[in-house]
């Protein structure tokens, strides 16, 4: 069954990336937690495949297509057997890339976004500061202005990719006003004098995925690496978020599809008591309610993702959706951990590492409490 907005041209797709993770990444998903890191070689691969750029034009080395040809992958990724790939490779194209397609320059796109979209860049989003998350109005780091550019001091935490990134699209202070006034970004690249990987930080999860700890002294960017307006930053920051949010949605729900098919199979195979432990009412209930759960987080998704793709101010739609998904596909986790008994807690299964990884979705891109916060903003309190 095809379920709106996709059409049979999505369904296609779905099926050749569902082939890729199955056949390229998932038997690798084991080897690459454990490394801690995954090679980039999955980037050149994807960029091969097309998956890199499936949104963007094709004269950028993009496939032409639209937001729903990413939201597939990403929906698909979730299949990949570790958080951590899916979650470097979607920082790079949801939402590294997209604030250089939508605002950079002629020149900024044949620089940074062409090898992004083929595989030879690897991006990153610096937003968040050691003492600013949530409040992203509150980021110390510092752009001076000064002959030719600006000299930047200060630093940024939990970027993914932030260890292997080519370049980081960087959100500093351009004055001292407070508030969202005076914030600019920066394409901040590798080797620029005073930028450095501070610490590859360790995480409960996503273990694939390497999150840098940056830092800023007296890094001199030049004037044609200021991504957008000076001082408009926040608004490059909020074009994105949406789109952002919606990901992160689909991501989930691709997991509760996924966890819910492992704890059925389970369910028939293993047996307690003289029958399979889905003969069980208990079981068998709280199957039936995960695959509630797995079907409301997808229709709410959907309906979000339709909203935003038609152009329409899905703010609230999408907050719902993010909200929705993200505690209840760790709950779907935990769920099908505790239907597989002690074989739930082992690490062969996977399933204890999706619990962690889905950990994060209640907290990364806007928090659960942040989400909430919009919502009451939305609904007029
Ligand atoms: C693995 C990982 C990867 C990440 N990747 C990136 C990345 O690539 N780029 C990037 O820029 N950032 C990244 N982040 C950062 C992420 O976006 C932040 O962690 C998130 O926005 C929350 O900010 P914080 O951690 O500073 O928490 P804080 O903002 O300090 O919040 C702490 C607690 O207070 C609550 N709180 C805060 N404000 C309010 C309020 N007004 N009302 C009620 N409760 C509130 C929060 O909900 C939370 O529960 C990543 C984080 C992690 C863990």
């Amino acid at each position: 069954m095809i379920a709106p907005p996709f059409g049979e041209e999505h369904e296609d797709l779905r099926e050749a990336i569902a082939r890729f993770v199955a056949r390229e990444l998932r038997p690798h998903a084991d080897e690459w937690e454990d490394a801690r890191w995954f090679p980039n070689s999955v980037f050149e691969r994807m960029a091969e495949l097309g998956y890199l750029g499936l949104k963007y034009p094709e004269e950028y080395g993009g496939q032409g297509g639209d937001y729903l040809h990413d939201a597939v992958l990403v929906e698909e990724l979730a299949g990949c057997g570790s958080g951590g790939v899916a979650a470097g490779v979607g920082a790079h194209i949801g939402i590294a890339t997209p604030p250089l397609w939508k605002f950079g320059t002629a020149d900024q796109k044949q620089r940074f976004l062409v090898p992004a979209i083929g595989g030879a860049k690897i991006a990153a989003l610096g937003i968040t500061e050691p003492n600013a998350g949530s409040d992203v109005a509150g980021i110390k780091t510092f752009a001076k202005r000064v002959d030719g550019g600006y000299v930047v001091n200060g630093s940024k935490t939990f970027i993914t990719n932030g260890v292997r990134a080519d370049f980081v699209v960087t959100a500093v202070k351009t004055t001292q006003e407070g508030g969202h006034h005076g914030l600019s970004f920066l394409l901040v690249e590798k080797g620029m004098e005073g930028f450095s990987v501070a610490k590859k930080l360790e995480k409960m999860g996503w273990h694939a995925s390497d999150t840098g700890e940056l830092a800023f002294q007296d890094v001199f960017v030049p004037d044609e690496n200021l991504l957008g307006e000076e001082n408009k930053g926040f608004y490059l920051i909020m074009a994105n978020f949406q789109w952002e949010r919606l990901l992160m949605a689909l991501g989930s729900v691709g997991s509760m599809f996924n966890l819910l098919d492992t704890a059925i199979a389970y369910a028939k195979e293993r047996s307690a008591f003289g029958r399979p432990i889905g003969r069980h009412q208990s079981i068998r209930h709280k199957i039936a309610e995960m695959a509630v759960r797995a079907e409301a987080g997808r229709a709410i998704t959907y309906n979000a993702l339709r909203l935003f793709y038609e152009g329409h101010d899905a703010i609230k739609e999408v907050t719902m959706a993010k909200l929705k998904t993200q505690r209840d596909s760790f709950q779907q986790a935990d769920d099908t951990i505790q239907i597989m008994g002690g074989a739930g807690y082992m690490k062969e299964y996977g399933v204890e590492r999706a619990a962690r990884d889905l950990r994060l979705g209640p907290i990364g891109g806007g928090t659960d409490e942040i989400m909430k916060e919009i919502l009451g903003k939305q609904i007029g309190l």
